[in-house]
């Protein structure tokens, strides 16, 4: 089995991130973490949690750099990622959250943080006929006619459109992205950290240039 691994995805949402990460997760046998699910996963549950971030998700925005630290270092402290690492998706999105997970991560350092290289007006395409699995995350894309109902081939949760998904609050996660998350590109390669991957291509091609960067940088093997 592989020896796992620590790191972080960074990308224009729909650059396929959720796509690898599940991919990777298989791969390094190391938990996915995606603060986006998790966070939706607390809407669903009608949690404390979850009804203090319903709004801001639906609308796009980020939610604050203290909450959503709070919610990783607890999922860092669980066993399974204390023994196998992590494969973090949808978080760091800004400096400051990046700068937390170097302190909360201290005993178990991030390997690299890979960079899924999207145009976006490629992304701003995929997202429109983004569809995703309410229950596991998976993702589906409308090839045709909508199923309606549909349901998942992985686990038979229901597949929908996000509510994050309509045009408006596409348009502002990507400028909030430009704003927010493209300076952990500066973050991560002033440390030698950042491996800037080609996303463009098929499925296999893109997991295939990604372990490699990531099989280089130690993680894995
Ligand atoms: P995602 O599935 O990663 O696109 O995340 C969906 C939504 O969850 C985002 O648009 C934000 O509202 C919120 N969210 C997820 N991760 C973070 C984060 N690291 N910082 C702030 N907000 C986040």
């Amino acid at each position: 089995m592989s020896s796992g691994t620590r790191i972080v995805l960074l990308g224009r949402q729909g650059a396929g991130k959720g796509t690898q990460c599940l991919r990777l997760s298989r791969h390094y046998v190391v938990p996915h973490i995606s603060t986006g699910d998790m966070l939706r996963a607390a809407v669903r549950e009608d949690s404390a949690l979850g009804r203090s971030v319903e709004k801001t998700i639906g609308g796009g925005g980020l939610v604050s750099d203290e909450l959503i630290i709070e919610v990783v270092r607890g999922r860092l402290n669980k066993a399974d990622t204390q023994q196998r690492g992590y494969i973090l998706d949808g978080f760091p999105r800004t400096v400051v959250q990046a700068e937390a997970l170097d302190l909360i991560a201290q005993d178990l350092p991030l390997l690299g943080a890979v960079d899924l290289v999207v145009p976006r007006d490629l992304v701003l395409n995929r997202l429109s006929v983004r569809r995703v699995c309410r229950d596991c995350g998976a993702n589906y894309t409308v090839t045709g006619v909508v199923r309606s109902p549909w349901s998942c081939d992985t686990c038979g949760g229901d597949v929908v459109l996000r509510d994050d998904d309509t045009p408006d609050a596409i348009n502002r996660r990507l400028d909030l992205y430009e704003s927010q998350t493209a300076p952990l590109i500066s973050f991560y390669g002033g440390t030698q950290r950042l491996h800037e991957v080609d996303g463009v291509g098929s499925q296999d091609e893109v997991f295939d240039r990604i372990t490699e960067v990531i099989d280089r940088a130690g993680g894995g093997s």
